[in-house]
């Protein structure tokens, strides 16, 4: 029998195929990636035979971490079925059912097949529906890799200009000029700059986009008044203001909005609403929505996708939600709240001059004493993206754990006391 070959040599293969030698720049590692052999609950098996706890869940997108039994079964049953049609599928009536009882700014919905198209989608439906071509987006805040959401994201110092003034800073070498002229940059959390920038530009802003617990910003919650005060000016200047809830959705049972007191036109969806299945979504506004309506004589945003809404991603998407009912969120969020104790104490212990942020179940270590408050406090310079890295490795060497890339975690429920003390202990011993 030939040799079973390990994920070395399986990378060497791969870059002579594969750009890189990955498809997506999440799972890149040096010097090379382990190849994933299989999974279930929290727990990893890689080629090479390594176990690991998995804080990352397919980039925060596996809320009952890897296959879950319920959604096994339901997708088996389904996949005999078929897997996609040019039919309208009933499951996509009863998961859109689900979704719109949950939330109640969700007044109607459209699915789609990432949380990049979702944003997409959501930017043109605002462009659509208002006849106005500019976008508002936070300075640093990540949502996907459409043009116009990447500007600005992940800017580095070089790039950022005034305080008052964050530049348009398109990400990829070669975006057209005008992408960046439509999109207008505001910094997190402060109303007076923020609403200076907005006025601006008040006759031509479509929409502000926000994420409620933006990740690259600092996996800081929006304030409440910063949000009133988003929600007050697109009323005034009849614009529209849209959540990106791609990750913040697992914050609450109504995603993170239900912490505000105003709700969102449109939100974006993604991630767990497809239970392990790729999946983006658009829910908001009845009005608003009907951009998308082929009803209409004029048709403002004619929009398809070949595996839109396939029943896969419905039927997995449904049980996923369905076991994700106020109990989880709450026993799940209790858990995280527990961990996040557990490593400011283990920092203390350590003391090393660290902090810690998060929202719901999703928490970020940061290599600075006090939490940051805005973009430019949580960027990480090279230095400190080096040690951040060295963290990482000793923990997924050493401690067999898996976290995401910015020294965060995203929990799932399948989750117990026993991991979040691994974690914990694990973390002590990398500050140390
Ligand atoms: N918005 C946010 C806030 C995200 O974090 C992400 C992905 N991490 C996206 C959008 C894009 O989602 P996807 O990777 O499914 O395209």
């Amino acid at each position: 029998m030939a040799k079973k070959e390990n994920s070395e040599e399986i990378y060497n293969k791969a870059r002579q195929v594969i750009s890189g030698g990955v498809s997506r720049n999440t799972v890149f590692r040096m010097p090379y990636p382990n190849y994933a052999n299989s999974a279930s609950g929290c727990y990893i098996t890689d080629i090479d035979g390594t176990v690991r706890t998995d804080f990352a869940n397919n980039m925060a997108a596996l809320i009952h971490g890897h296959s879950f039994p319920p959604i096994v079964d339901a997708v088996i049953e389904q996949l005999k079925k078929g897997t996609a049609y040019t039919l309208a599928s009933e499951i996509e009536v009863a998961f859109a059912t689900h979704l719109i009882e949950r939330v109640p700014s969700f007044e109607r919905i459209r699915f789609m097949n990432s949380g990049t198209e979702a944003v997409m989608a959501m930017i043109k439906a605002s462009r659509a529906f208002t006849g106005r071509p500019k976008i508002a987006k936070a300075e640093g805040a990540y949502h996907g890799t459409y043009d116009f959401a990447e500007v600005s994201q992940m800017a580095d110092p070089s790039n950022w200009g005034k305080e008052d003034q964050p530049s348009s800073v398109p990400l990829a070498h070669g975006t057209p000029p005008c992408v960046a002229k439509d999109v207008v940059i505001y910094p997190y959390n402060n109303i007076e700059r923020t609403l200076n920038i907005l006025d601006k530009h008040a006759e031509d802003i479509a929409c502000v986009i926000v994420d409620p617990v933006p990740h690259r910003v600092g996996l800081v919650p929006g304030n409440h008044d910063f949000i009133e005060a988003l929600y007050a000016w697109t009323r005034k200047n009849e614009a529209l203001l849209v959540f990106d809830e791609v990750v913040t959705f697992r914050v609450n049972y109504g995603g993170a909005q239900e912490n505000y007191s105003v709700k969102p036109d449109l939100t974006s969806l993604g991630k767990i609403i497809g239970g392990g299945f790729p999946v983006g979504a658009v829910a908001g506004r009845a009005d608003v929505m009907q951009v998308f309506d082929p009803h209409e004589k004029n048709l403002l945003l004619p929009y398809s996708g070949t595996f839109s809404a396939n029943p896969i991603t419905m039927t997995a998407g449904y049980q996923a939600m369905k076991y994700f009912d106020s109990e989880a969120v709450q026993q799940l969020n209790s858990l995280a709240d527990i961990a996040v104790k557990q490593i400011r104490e283990a920092i203390k212990l350590a003391g090393v001059p660290f902090s810690v942020t998060g929202a719901g179940s999703m928490f970020r270590i940061h290599l600075r004493p006090d939490p940051p408050t805005t973009y430019r406090e949580a960027y990480q310079d090279k230095e400190g993206k080096k040690l951040v890295n060295e963290l990482l490795d000793y923990m997924y060497y050493k401690e067999n754990t898996l976290m995401i890339n910015t020294f965060s975690c995203m929990l799932s429920t399948v989750m117990t006391q026993k991991e979040i003390d691994q974690l914990t202990e694990g973390l002590f011993r990398a500050f140390k």
